[in-house]
């Protein structure tokens, strides 16, 4: 397996990523032989229901496009407080206002953090976004795309959300070292023009990490910043993401959840640095906070010349994700919170 080389070049994305660019198209296409044999996700021992997430996943696609400040938005907050709530969590939410880049009214955004075991002062945050973006704009049609008003984001929206909705059954009874706040960031690809609105990209967690180091928390702090993203493709591959690297505290946390794969074999968790990604964890990166993040960034871009073309496109619905893919997730999250300690 090579490690992707990409040219600086800035492609917005929900995961923001260093733009892969036709001269390294090859050696991209010679990674995609690798997830063939994925394990499958009955012979795993674990509690994380896949049918069940992948439901999830469908019902919040049903809710159409989640773009921030939305009426599909606002169901979807409600329908997750709902949720979080039943199931013991503390919900909470933290909101803030951002200028329509497109037409300069404000436009309400909520981070909503759902709590487990709130009383332990050591934490973990995992968090994905749950926004979707405001238009295919990867779309080969892209007038038909700005038509339909927004993407699906089964995979980059719903897939996290889907996630969080499920690693909530397990939460109240898991023994583990800290306490575990999910926080679901609002516009982190609240972009109409990539170009023009490209200070805004991953807002949500920026105002987050910004607010909790200018007003730091008396009674707990965050030990390591976990986020996860486009983790739902059928065919999921996860590698060491570039950025997440960069630390001690923040690499050692990788290798670690990656190993817990391997005692698994959980295949689809490669030993590989692939992909060098502007996503939520640098929010925190960039104040000092340890965070990773785990993403499956081969998921089929229109710059790549698959058959099929998924990534920001009209095609990110639910056939082309997997509820085993995130119960292999899950299964190695809960087994990882389990026993991580710094
Ligand atoms: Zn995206």
């Amino acid at each position: 397996m090579k490690t992707i080389r990409y040219f600086s070049t800035i492609s917005v994305s929900s995961a923001i990523l260093i733009a892969l660019v036709s001269a390294f198209i090859p050696s991209f296409i010679g990674c995609s032989d690798t997830p063939a044999n994925g394990s499958p996700v009955a012979s795993l021992d674990t509690k994380f229901n896949a049918k069940r997430s992948y439901d999830f996943l469908k019902e919040i696609c049903d809710l159409g496009p989640r773009i921030s400040g939305t009426e599909a938005m606002k169901k979807q907050q409600k329908r997750l407080e709902e949720h979080f709530t039943k199931l013991g969590g503390v919900v909470r939410r933290q909101e803030y206002k951002i200028k329509s880049p497109e037409t300069g009214e404000p436009i309400p955004l909520t981070n909503m953090v759902v709590s487990w075991h709130p009383d332990k002062k050591e934490r973990i945050l995992l968090g994905a976004h749950y926004d979707t973006r405001p238009y295919a704009d990867e779309d080969p049609d892209i007038q038909a795309a700005r038509k339909l008003g927004g993407l699906i984001g089964a995979n980059d929206g719903a897939s996290g959300v889907a996630f969080f909705m499920e690693m909530a059954y397990h939460m109240s009874d898991l023994k583990g070292n800290y306490g575990v706040d999910f926080v679901l960031f609002d516009a982190e690809e609240y972009i109409f023009d990539k170009e023009r609105d490209r200070g805004l990209l991953c807002y949500g967690s920026k105002h987050f990490a910004a607010d909790y180091v200018m007003n730091p928390p008396k009674d707990y702090e965050y030990k390591l910043v976990v986020i996860v993203d486009m983790i739902a493709d059928k065919n999921l591959q996860l590698y060491y993401e570039t950025n997440s690297l960069r630390k001690k505290t923040s690499r050692e946390a990788m290798y670690g959840i990656w190993k817990i794969a391997k005692d698994l074999k959980i295949k689809e968790f490669y030993r590989v640095e692939q992909h060098e990604v502007i996503d939520d964890h640098l929010s925190f990166i960039d104040q000092g906070i340890p965070a990773i993040d785990i993403i499956d960034f081969d998921y089929p871009h229109p710059s790549i010349p698959y058959e099929q073309q998924y990534w920001h496109t009209t095609k990110d619905i639910p056939e082309n994700c997997s509820g085993e893919s995130l119960a292999k997730v899950g299964t190695v999250l809960l087994k990882w919170l389990e026993v991580y300690k710094q």
